[in-house]
């Protein structure tokens, strides 16, 4: 079976590894199943979750970590006609990325440094790109805000690592990048393409880089805004896992068709419930 697995929430809890989940991960990886991560979140490389994976003992390939950024870089290296150049509000994973898929990167921070010197010549301060791509940007400016508009006004394709309004924090909740997402689409007055989930791309992007096809895939999320509605909009079945921000109750809320295929309490749960998917094809 191809595997999708969220990260957060499933196989760790900020720092916190969630029991289990990497060694089941490792036996069905080890029976053949392949295993491929999907997170939305747009702040890291591939090569940070590696490390971060394996210190927690889960099966790990830098091409099977498909972040919203990796997505991201993969849509736009494979549009027509092609993207070259890019404007990124967004952190250094999301860089990272687009560089590493041959994109050329024009910083939102060094155009906004521009505007700011040039008397608010946004069109002057980016130059011409092909694309706007906006991830979580801890740094956000009115700046930034006003260099990403005029280039989506002017043409550049619009270009969302996910929507996520929010996400939590050890703190409580902080603004997520559909936040700065927004803020770009009504200074532009355009609406941008989502790689994340809810969407069906990031899941697609990920079946695709393992040569499957997502319908045939099984998603394992903790999102039931999210990871199953994704699922759902790809055609995939969906294990929800209760060990991160959805529950139960919110499931018996939904209609039939919007539940996932299977709900796991904890990692012995989840080895049994892909055991009756595999089963039952
Ligand atoms: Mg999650």
């Amino acid at each position: 079976m191809l595997l999708l697995v969220d990260l957060d929430g499933v196989v760790y809890r900020g720092a916190q590894p969630v029991p289990g989940v990497a060694a089941l991960l490792v036996a069905r990886a080890e029976a053949g199943d392949e295993v491929v991560y999907v997170t939305n979140n747009s702040m890291w490389d591939r090569a940070d979750y590696v490390t971060r994976l394996s210190g927690m003992g889960a099966p790990v390939d830098p091409d099977r970590i498909i972040s919203s950024a990796r997505a991201t870089a993969l849509y736009l290296r494979d549009l027509q006609p092609p993207v070259r150049r890019v404007l990124v509000v967004g952190g250094a994973g999301l860089v990272n990325e687009l560089v590493d898929a041959g994109i050329e990167v024009v910083l939102s921070g060094d155009a906004a440094e521009r505007w700011s010197a040039n008397g608010r010549d946004a069109a002057a301060a980016v130059g011409h790109v092909d694309a706007v791509v906006v991830g979580l940007d801890l740094e956000f400016t009115y700046a930034r805000l006003a260099c990403a508009a005029e280039a989506v006004r002017a043409g550049a394709r619009f270009v969302a690592t996910n929507r996520d309004p929010i996400y939590p924090h050890e703190k409580g909740l902080m603004p997520g990048a559909g936040s700065i997402v927004a803020a770009i689409e009504a200074a532009s007055g355009v609406t941008p393409v989502s790689i994340g989930k809810p969407g069906p791309l990031l899941l697609e992007i990920a079946a695709h880089a393992v040569g499957k096809e997502a319908s045939d895939a099984v998603m394992i999320g903790d999102s039931l805004v999210t990871d199953v509605p994704a699922a759902v909009a790809v055609g995939a079945r969906s294990v929800l896992m209760l060990t991160g921000i959805s529950t139960r109750k919110q499931v018996e809320a939904l209609a039939a068709s919007d539940r996932p295929t299977e709900i796991a309490a904890d990692a012995a749960e989840l080895a049994v419930a892909l055991d009756r998917l595999a089963g039952g094809g």
